[in-house]
């Protein structure tokens, strides 16, 4: 039977990363029962970066996890993992006041917003209707994250580092034995010191797979559409625009428009399906705040964000047993904060000070410990 110091379960970008950092210090296996990498939440994100969007832990933890992807260790990536893109927050006319207020706010932090009259909101974004959208400003402080280049530049330096990472390698029960765990996949059992539960909507399946105590782990179904631009707009120079409430948002992709309803239905795991009443719902929210007309639909698809009961991260041992890990909970911004998440991880599990990079943001050893929800 092989042996591992630490097994992971779960190769989204919350397993994968604890992978990359874990990985110089101890002997690591991650098993994902799908044939590729990602192929869940992580695949199926909108791949924004934001500092400001979140509950005030969260942006902490985008702070934290900001200088990782801007400059990332020599030789890390191949690609540059943020790239510049910017957002129009907006409103209607009885958001006017919001909209105004959410600026000052961003003044007042020192960032370079600029308020959007009419014309300099149409040079940015020349779909836009200026009758639904009657306040608008623009904040640089926005960025695409490179999800799969992330992912995989993680997955290669771990595997350099000795991780092993198993595909189509379904974790199906675990049990204790004495210090150890005997991990039993599809394949074969595995034997680890440790076992870390990073599987996303699946946590609290996993969990009980290994006897511990469920952690009120609930997946929400988001859903996304593309559709087409008319000719003559560039979708590279587009904007992220956010309705100022979150009631929708789009974005550039791929030449097209991603659209999203911002929906949040509480679902059982799975691979999820995008329900015909929300891709209605993204269309209609293109056709309100635009001036397009959605004549068809290119994709639409639908994902997982999981959250906990105060919608936080999960991250340490578990009450029940010391030698299992939670990496859970990371609702709409896994891929963001994942430095910040996977780093602090690795450190709480090999035993080693909270990086600087959070404690300078004030997050410590226990900010997001299980022992919250006792
Ligand atoms: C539409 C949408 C938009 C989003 N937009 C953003 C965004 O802009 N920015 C951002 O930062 N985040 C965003 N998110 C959230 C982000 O995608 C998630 O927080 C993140 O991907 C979670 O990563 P994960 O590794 O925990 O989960 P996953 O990627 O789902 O990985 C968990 C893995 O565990 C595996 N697994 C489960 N059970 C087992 C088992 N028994 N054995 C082996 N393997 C198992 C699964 O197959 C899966 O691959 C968005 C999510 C959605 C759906």
């Amino acid at each position: 039977m092989r042996t591992f110091d630490i097994a992971i379960i779960g190769g989204g970008i919350a397993g994968i990363s604890l992978a990359y950092f874990l990985s110089p210090h101890r002997s690591v296996v991650v098993l994902e029962r799908e044939d590729a990498l990602g192929y869940h939440s992580t695949g199926r994100s909108a791949a924004e970066f934001t500092l400001r969007d979140n509950a005030p832990l969260v942006n902490a933890l985008a702070r934290a996890s900001h200088g990782f992807l801007t400059t990332p260790p020599e030789g890390f990536a191949t690609v540059p993992l943020l790239i510049e893109r910017g957002s129009i927050i907006l409103g209607t006319e009885d958001k006017a006041a919001l909209v105004r207020a959410r600026y000052e706010q961003a003044r007042e932090l020192g960032v370079a917003v600029e308020w959007l009259d009419e014309t300099a909101m149409l040079a940015r974004a020349p779909m836009l209707n200026p009758t639904y959208a009657a306040a608008a400003y623009f904040d640089p402080d926005y960025w695409d994250i490179e999800v799969d280049a992330l992912l995989q530049a993680y997955a290669r330096h771990a595997r350099r580092h000795g991780a092993e990472i198993l595909e189509n390698r379904r974790l199906a029960g675990a049990r204790r034995a004495a210090d150890t765990w005997l991990v039993e996949t599809n394949e074969e059992t595995i034997s680890a010191g440790m076992v870390v539960n990073a599987a996303g909507g699946w946590a609290d399946t996993v969990a009980s797979l290994c006897g511990i105590a469920p952690m009120g782990i609930v997946p929400h179904r988001r859903t996304a559409i593309t559709v087409d631009l008319p000719e003559g707009i560039d979708a590279g120079r587009l904007p992220e625009i956010n309705e100022v409430e979150e009631i929708f948002y789009f974005k550039p992709e791929g030449g097209r428009l991603l659209a999203s309803p911002a929906d949040a239905t509480p679902c059982e795991p799975a691979d999820v399906q995008p329900e015909e009443l929300d891709v209605a719902y993204a269309a209609h929210y293109v056709e309100e705040a635009t001036t397009l007309s959605v004549r068809r639909i290119f994709k639409s698809w639908a994902g997982m964000r999981s959250f906990s009961a105060d919608r936080l991260p999960v991250i340490g041992p578990a009450k029940d047993a010391e030698n299992f890990f939670w990496l859970a909970g990371q609702g709409g911004y896994g891929i963001l904060t994942s430095p910040a998440l996977g780093s602090l991880a690795a450190a709480l599990i090999t035993g080693s000070p909270v990086p600087e990079a959070l404690t300078r943001e004030g997050i410590g050893a226990d900010t997001f410990s299980p022992e919250r929800f006792s």
